[in-house]
């Protein structure tokens, strides 16, 4: 990276940096479908086989397209390496597969995207690596539940559905004094608004299909850190077993990128809107949003991200009726659980995301019967709350 572009701010990274021009010169990213790739002669072929000279070989190890999306997504990380993955949980699996072995135990929060949880419980634990749940925010049970065998603690932040505020840095303290790497879900914030590896963390993971696309088009993911454990250990888990991000999704993704500073200060500026408008509505008993001064987190929200963010909760009076009510009598919000879309989607977690547990372990985690959670999309902000007012009026 050139001097001048280490003072870069987040926008023109994401718009400069990674696309290394070729001798066409094209000003937008290319797309590289191609699966190999061809050498000049056999002894170019033996050296770079050998790894004595730099070069690609086949698509499942580097695509050029790919690591544009790589280098851009590292340096708005902070991080010295990004790999990309087919998914999300391509990329928690294969950091999972990276940092950890059989006889290995792991801590997480018990927040998590709910598929996470299946791959820990369902899948990992097959392989001999087993999983403790902790509160997110209670640092002295992550203390308790750290045995000499734990290698890696792993959270997200802002929680889903309740916006629940883990502190990075007291957690990535708290794991490198006990000789763990601490791993952050940051999903929910994009590099724009939460840099876990500035406040300490190991890795970063991404799923690529929220935010980073910002369209709901494609799926993908990423894993970000240092060299050695992203760079060494992660990348060689992918490039042999094999859930690489396509080119053509990773083009999409540097389209992403290239508006995520805009979006995310617009998804921001709309959730904090709808939030406080929620607060006035009769029938919601509690609005859960890191933006409110009414979040119990509000000042740690502050000192660790730029802007709260698009996702934000909040409980209806009257339970799964008024809350099935509510949703059935929106017209413009989309009845679906994913997120980080232009387009706004309303959700039930006790019966969607969140059904899966019993009504007690519901109850532990603080899912109400009557708990809403809205994806707060780039729509008219006025068009938004009408629709909830359509809703709330059902
Ligand atoms: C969606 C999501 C994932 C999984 O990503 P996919 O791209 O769906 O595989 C992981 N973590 C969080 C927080 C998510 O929202």
């Amino acid at each position: 990276m050139d001097e001048f572009e280490a003072e870069w701010g987040d926008a023109t990274l994401a718009i400069r940096t990674g696309h290394h021009r070729t001798p066409e010169g094209e000003h937008s990213e290319p797309i590289f479908p191609t699966s190999s790739y061809v050498f000049a002669s056999a002894a170019e072929a033996a050296a770079t086989f050998a790894g004595e000279r730099h070069g690609n070989i086949y698509s499942r190890f580097t695509n050029p397209t790919v690591r544009t999306f790589e280098e851009r997504l590292a340096v708005l990380e902070g991080g010295e390496r990004c790999v990309a993955t087919a998914s999300g949980m391509a990329a928690i699996l294969a950091a999972c597969m990276g940092v950890l072995k059989a006889g290995d135990h792991m801590v997480s929060s018990a927040s998590i995207f709910g598929s996470t949880v299946v791959l820990f419980n369902k899948y990992l634990s097959r392989f001999g690596i087993d999983t403790s749940y902790v509160p997110l925010t209670d640092l002295d049970a992550w203390e308790q539940a750290i045995r000499p065998e734990t290698r890696l603690l792993f959270l997200e932040t802002p929680s889903n559905p309740l916006t629940e505020i883990g502190d990075i840095r007291a957690l990535a303290e708290l794991a490198h004094s006990k000789g763990c790497l601490l791993a952050v879900d940051n999903c929910f914030c994009t590099p724009v608004l939460q840099k876990p590896l500035a406040l300490g963390a190991d890795i970063v993971i991404h799923s690529a299909t929220k935010y980073l696309d910002g369209q709901g088009r494609c799926m993908g993911g990423a894993v970000v850190g240092g060299h050695e454990v992203v760079g060494e250990e992660v990348y060689g888990v992918l490039r042999t077993a094999g859930p690489t991000m396509s080119p053509f999704n990773a083009w999409v993704f540097l389209k992403g990128l290239e508006t995520l500073k805009i979006r995310m200060a617009a998804h921001t500026a709309n959730a904090t809107a709808l939030a406080h408008w929620l607060e006035q509505q009769a029938g919601v008993r509690r609005v859960f949003y890191p933006g409110l001064e009414s979040h119990p987190q509000y000042a740690l929200g502050r000192a660790q991200q730029s802007g709260a963010g698009g996702i934000l909760s909040f409980e209806l009076e009257g339970g799964q009726a008024a809350a099935w009510r509510l949703i059935d009598h929106t017209r413009m919000l989309s009845i679906t659980a994913n997120l980080g879309d232009t387009k706004s989607t309303i959700t039930h977690p006790a019966t969607t995301t969140h059904g899966r547990l019993s009504p007690e372990e519901r109850a532990l985690a603080g899912i109400g019967d009557g708990l809403v959670r809205v994806a707060v999309g780039l729509e008219d902000i006025a068009d938004i709350q009408a629709d909830l007012a359509r809703g709330l009026a059902g």
